[in-house]
């Protein structure tokens, strides 16, 4: 209930980012100057078969307000043009089965981020959240070698989906390495993406994912993407077949790219909220101790 409360307060919130952004594009146009180009990448995990129809709406409604793109595009936005770029995390087998069709019929491109050390398995690693009453594996080596080249452009997602932010440096370059080796190793051409699991990452990891070789690496925060030509590290906006449509199309704007900053607002006050705490904390601590 509390998420769902939650989730309205943020699409009014983008409701009026974008009204304001429509605003600015009007005077923009009034006063003879260029509007910007957007760009923005959607991530997605599974979908349910129930969901294909939804899905599948969402891919139309992409079609008919942005133009869709590989998530390694590489040029700067065109002024006045709505780029979308569609991924999927994890590589679940509903990625063959439901949404391969649905974007081979659109002939819209995307990247699947798989984890290399978990093919054919079902996820378990820390933070996943089991679904009672539907489980899905993840797709198998020979599955990942039926994905059309033309079509898809597979990504690591690490080798064991760990929180890489928790790993040491040797950990963590393992993951970063081996992944990317064993991914190779099974489609026979270069991997050159990244996705952080959880989207945990830090400056050290993006250095290590540099040193590794990767090209270009993804987080989840909802910043919008493509804002330099060759930009590095790339936000995503989070999405599902169960957005609503109006979500979804505040999505493709853009209109959810003040989240990060509300994030960056929120840690600040909490760092000045502990600060003034900790003292006290401190002493209870030393006390207790
Ligand atoms: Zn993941």
């Amino acid at each position: 209930m509390q998420s769902r409360f939650k989730r309205f307060v943020k699409l009014a919130i983008s409701v009026v980012f974008c009204a304001v952004c429509y605003v600015r594009n009007v005077f923009r146009r009034m006063t003879g100057r260029t509007i910007p180009g957007s760009a923005v990448i959607l991530y997605y995990h599974g979908i349910r078969p129930e969901e294909r129809r939804r899905f599948a709406d969402q891919m139309d409604t992409l079609l008919k307000y942005a133009r869709p793109v590989e998530a390694d595009f590489s040029s700067s936005v065109p002024d006045g043009s709505r780029l979308v770029a569609v991924t999927f995390d994890d590589g679940f087998l509903s990625f063959l089965e439901i949404a391969v069709p649905e974007l081979e019929k659109r002939k819209i491109p995307t990247t699947l981020f798989m984890i290399a050390g978990k093919l054919g398995c079902y996820p378990e690693w820390p933070e996943y959240v089991p679904d009672p009453s539907f489980a899905e594996p993840l797709m198998t080596t020979d599955q990942l070698r039926l994905l059309p080249p033309e079509l898809v452009t597979i990504g690591s997602h690490t080798l064991t989906h760990p929180m890489m932010t928790h790993l040491n440096e040797s950990e963590a370059r393992r993951e970063l390495v081996e992944s990317r080796d064993q991914l190779e190793n099974i489609l026979g051409r270069r991997v050159t993406l990244l996705s952080f699991p959880e989207g945990a990452f830090d400056q050290k990891l993006i250095d290590w994912c540099r040193e590794s070789g990767y090209a270009r690496v993804f987080t989840i925060l909802p910043y919008p993407a493509f804002t330099k030509a060759g930009e590095y590290s790339v936000g995503r906006v989070r999405t599902d077949p169960g957005d609503w449509p109006l979500e979804f199309k505040l999505k493709l704007a853009g209109a959810y790219s003040w989240l990060p900053l509300a994030f960056d607002l929120k840690r600040k006050i909490l760092s000045v909220w502990t600060a003034r705490v900790m003292p006290a904390s401190t002493d209870l601590e030393h006390h207790a101790g």
